[in-house]
């Protein structure tokens, strides 16, 4: 039997209800999803590497088909390495299209074998990004619904790390 085998890239800065409501509808389409997180030194993320590959191991526990790892480099090399040759991207609004559509020519430039497929997440997830979360409880809201309940936990957590720091100077 051949498996069918997919990665989905990102930051996961943090990972939200719209991640994975996108990895549950991949697991009808693949047998093995590999959520990979990258590891980004040079942008300015709330979480380290770490802590991003945790929270997304934590939230995705209960899909089997799902193996959380992170990565450095370009993401097509990261790819090969694992022998995927299908991508997995979500595509919310519209301007989220042209973005995409650039990445995966590009990828596809980089490794021919590669091919990106786009999901289209439920409606209540299509405004849904990690910065938005995290704009929204940085000044005090509070996302339920959103978000698994240890991913708000954490971001609470660390902006109340954030405003102490900033008090002590
Ligand atoms: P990146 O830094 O590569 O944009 P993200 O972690 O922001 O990584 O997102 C990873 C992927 O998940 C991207 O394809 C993004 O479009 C998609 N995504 C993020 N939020 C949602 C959402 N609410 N619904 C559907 N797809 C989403």
């Amino acid at each position: 039997m051949i498996m069918r085998k997919a990665i989905y890239p990102g930051t996961f800065d943090p990972i939200t209800n719209g991640h994975i409501n996108i990895l549950e509808k991949a697991t009808r389409l693949f047998d093995e999803i590999v959520l990979a997180v990258a590891n980004i030194t040079g942008k300015d993320t709330l979480f380290s590497t770490e802590e991003r590959l945790y929270l997304c191991q934590e939230s995705v526990k209960h899909i089997k088909e799902v193996k959380v790892v992170s990565f450095d480099g370009l993401v097509v090399d990261f790819a090969r390495e694992i022998d995927a040759v299908t991508m997995i991207r979500g595509l919310r609004a519209v301007s989220d299209f042209e973005y995409e559509l650039q990445l995966a020519l590009m990828n596809k430039n980089v490794y021919q074998k590669i091919d990106t497929v786009f999901l289209v997440p439920d409606s209540q997830y299509l405004y849904l990004s990690s910065s938005i979360v995290r704009q929204v409880i940085g000044l005090g809201g509070r996302l339920h619904d959103h978000i698994p309940q240890i991913v708000e936990d954490a971001i609470i957590r660390r902006f109340q790390e954030k405003n102490l720091k900033d008090l002590k100077g």
